[in-house]
């Protein structure tokens, strides 16, 4: 069914591949190393590649179903235009399927959420305990203890309308001075000077998470779709409930999501042609 056993370190989202050949691996087990990184250990599917998106109908029924609005007129965006970052995962998720990024919020409480009660996701994990390492460092969701904090941006000192959370350490700051610092590339927390990547909408309920690779399974679960994940030259990530088990028959036809990552760029975004991803290194 399968063969050899290979590696990838995953440093938040980012995957370096230590011991590969071309192919499409399946998440098998994460190992935890420190807060911040993973080992993950894959296996080698046996069927072969195909590019078979999901269509109009199977995003309009699912966007729908999940209770959002459904917008037929997504413009065509080449890959290498798209400008998400590693942790935009859900942005991404959220225009594949409804054709906008208004619900990336709620795609990410709810997906994030599911993580807690996915028993095959628990399996990935050695045990129960480093099951709750992963989900204490990787996934906090923004409880009412924030949102007490004090209220006035520590750059500007203005009380402003929206304050957000860096994803690193917690501290607060206003949109537009955080905006400001990722945008200069200055992107340390004025406070602790820790360096955030992101950050999120101080609301209460609202989630930050570190977009791993478990999320990318866990967001199959959650969508009950298959999606392929390509990480590097001829290299497939491929997230599935079944996907252990599954022969060249069974992926005949089967449509799925196609999501690319772009080491040179630090970008994330849908494949909408295969011809795309020769752009990349
Ligand atoms: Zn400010
Ligand atoms: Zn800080």
């Amino acid at each position: 069914m399968f063969s050899k056993c290979m590696i990838l370190l995953c440093v938040s989202n980012l995957i370096k591949l230590i011991l590969s050949n071309e192919g499409i691996t399946y998440l098998t087990s994460v190992k935890m190393n420190n807060k911040t990184e993973m080992e993950c250990y894959g296996e080698k599917l046996n069927f072969k590649f195909q590019f078979n998106p999901v269509d109009e109908e199977w995003k309009k029924n699912k966007c729908e179903s999940l209770g959002h609005t459904f917008i037929t007129d997504t413009p065509f965006v080449l890959a290498y235009y798209q400008k998400y970052r590693y942790q935009d995962l859900y942005k991404v998720l959220s225009n594949v399927i409804c054709g906008d990024t208004k619900f990336s919020t709620s795609l990410q409480k709810n997906i994030c959420l599911s993580i807690n009660t996915n028993d095959d996701i628990k399996k990935l994990f050695r045990d129960e305990e480093s099951f709750n390492e992963y989900l204490n460092h990787n996934i906090t969701f923004i409880n009412s203890a924030f949102l007490d904090a004090a209220e006035e941006c520590p750059i500007c000192l203005e009380k402003p309308d929206l304050l957000v959370i860096l994803n690193k350490c917690h501290h607060c700051l206003c949109k537009t001075c955080a905006d400001t610092l990722l945008i200069r590339n200055e992107n340390k927390c004025p406070l602790c000077r820790k360096y955030f990547s992101y950050y999120v909408d101080k609301v209460e309920g609202n989630v930050i998470s570190s977009c791993s690779l478990v999320e990318y399974f866990a967001a199959a679960y959650y969508l009950d779709v298959c999606i392929f994940y390509y990480y590097n030259e001829n290299e497939w990530m491929f997230f599935d409930k079944n996907g252990l088990n599954y022969s060249e028959e069974d992926m005949d036809g089967k449509k799925c999501i196609y999501l690319f990552q772009n080491n040179y760029t630090r970008t994330i975004g849908i494949v909408f042609e295969t011809e795309q991803l020769s752009n990349f290194r």
